[in-house]
């Protein structure tokens, strides 16, 4: 056995309070950002912070999508999903967890849920930022004002090829491209952040640098390529093939760094790219995520009838909001601490990239039942004999810094509302910055100063998770 190759693994599922939901369920994305997760150590228990919490309000979607992992479609009744009540009691349980989380309010489609400005504002009002993931087709000039008056920061939308024929088969929806373009445009003209996300497949893998191309040109902040999980109305498809992964992986790590500045470019679902990043990469700030992949861990779903997953993709159920308090699920769930503690099996647990990348936990329990278990589309075999690969950075995205200089508290106010999952690098980079200068202590003259001085790891236009903070 080498170096840290598991000893024990903690009993695959279901055991404890966990069960299947019935139907796959699935977000039409991930988070903007991919918050971070710990290495996993016992007596760590402080760490698993609910950074990042996705929300699927509904099952009902105008499409329906040939991917869906949550089978969304016109036909779905909203009865059985949360009441706007029962939505406000889980917000408040999340922010006596995390007082600045990010929530991600997707479906099916949000945008048919009449309460979601209501929602959005209930959660933005008390500190967190709030962003909605949507097709697109239904984003007004009206719906994105009063998103916005709703202190909603950042929009998602879907494009999966700039080629009607494509997008719209694939979406099952004719025009959708159309609407969706329009619905960019208006996102652009409002000055609403918006990332655009691409679902990968052969149809469209030609397409990619062209998609990015275009992302860049329309003012989106990121753009996040997307690879299939078999799960939900997609449980039947096949993804690319672990060799074609590996070279889409490899030109995504070369467009994240030539877009470098001006836009963000992320793989979603296929934490393989940290092996690109590490190998050729060393100056990328995704090496700011102190990886694996942080579902259960920094990261969880919760399902339009209030289930909580590790993830969207995930449909093994950790706990039901009905009946339990969002945090005794975060804490207590057997899943959760399954995920926390376990330890990695197959490939992906003798692999010296486990800590930095530790492979898709929803593809190897959508592929082996096992969640741990190893993720079968990645094409690297490890030999199990190489030394453990770790980031070399002390701050990382997730990570608490502790304040080394004088803060006033107006500078700390701006910095409390700066989302929880990238205050740590941003306290770092703001006093790295005034130490560097002889400053003393921390006020918003130093704030400011960063922002006008500093390129953001992200994105030279400073998006809107860094704009929240006030000018750090
Ligand atoms: S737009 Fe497509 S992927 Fe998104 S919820 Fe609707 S059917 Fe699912
Ligand atoms: S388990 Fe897979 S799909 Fe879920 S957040 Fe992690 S990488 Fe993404
Ligand atoms: S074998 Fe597993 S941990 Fe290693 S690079 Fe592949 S997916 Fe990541």
């Amino acid at each position: 056995m080498t170096d840290g190759l598991p000893e024990r693994r903690l009993p695959t599922l279901p055991v404890g309070n966990e069960s299947r939901i019935g139907e796959a369920g699935s977000v039409a994305f991930e988070p903007f950002f991919r918050s971070a997760a710990p290495r996993l150590e016992d007596g760590e228990a402080d760490t698993f912070v609910p950074h990042v919490v996705a929300w699927n309000l509904t099952k009902r979607c105008n499409l329906a999508c040939a991917h869906c992992y949550i089978s969304a479609g016109s036909w779905h009744a909203a009865k059985d999903e949360l009441s706007t009540s029962e939505c406000r009691r889980i917000l408040d349980e999340i922010l006596e967890l995390n007082a600045s989380p990010m929530l991600i309010l997707s479906g099916g489609e949000p945008l048919l849920r009449e309460d979601l400005e209501e929602l959005a504002s209930h959660a933005s009002s008390a500190g967190a930022t709030v962003v909605v993931g949507t097709n697109g087709t239904r984003l007004t000039s009206e719906r994105i004002d009063s998103l916005m008056e709703a202190g909603v920061q950042g929009v998602a939308v879907s494009v999966d090829s700039l080629r009607a024929s494509y997008h719209d088969r694939f979406r099952h929806g004719g025009g959708a491209l159309h609407d969706t373009l329009a619905a960019v445009d208006r996102l652009g003209a409002h000055g609403l952040d918006f990332v655009v996300q691409t679902s990968l497949t052969r149809g469209n893998r030609h397409e990619l640098r062209e998609l990015v191309g275009w992302a860049e040109g329309k003012g989106a902040l990121s753009f996040n390529l997307y690879f299939l999980v078999a799960t939900g109305r997609g449980e039947g498809m096949t993804g690319l093939s672990p060799e074609e992964n590996e070279e889409v992986l490899a030109e995504l790590a070369e467009l994240e760094a030539e877009y470098r500045g001006r836009m963000m470019v992320r793989s979603k679902c296929q934490p393989q790219i940290m092996r690109h990043v590490v190998d050729g990469h060393g100056d990328s700030p995704l090496l700011n995520y102190r990886t694996r992949c942080p579902c259960g861990i920094h990261y969880c779903r919760i399902t339009p009838e209030g289930k909580v997953t590790p993830c969207p993709y995930t449909p093994i159920v950790a706990g039901d909001l009905r009946e339990q308090a969002f945090s005794d699920i975060w804490r207590d769930s057997t899943l959760f601490h399954t995920i926390r503690h376990g330890e990695l099996g197959g490939k992906c647990g003798r692999c010296e990239y486990r800590e930095v990348c530790g492979g898709c936990r929803a593809r190897a329990h959508s592929e082996s039942g096992d969640i741990l278990g190893p993720d079968e589309s990645c094409a690297y075999e490890p030999s199990g004999d190489r030394p453990l690969v770790r980031t070399e950075r002390e701050i990382t995205y997730g990570s608490i810094h502790e304040e080394t200089l004088p803060w006033t508290d107006e500078a700390r106010d701006r910095i409390a509302r700066v989302p929880s999952f990238v205050r740590g690098v941003v306290t770092a980079r703001v006093e790295g910055f005034a130490r560097d200068r002889g400053y003393r202590q921390v006020d918003v003259e130093v704030m400011a100063e960063v922002r006008r001085s500093l390129p953001v790891d992200f994105s030279q236009k400073l998006p809107f998770f860094l704009r929240k903070g006030g000018d750090a």
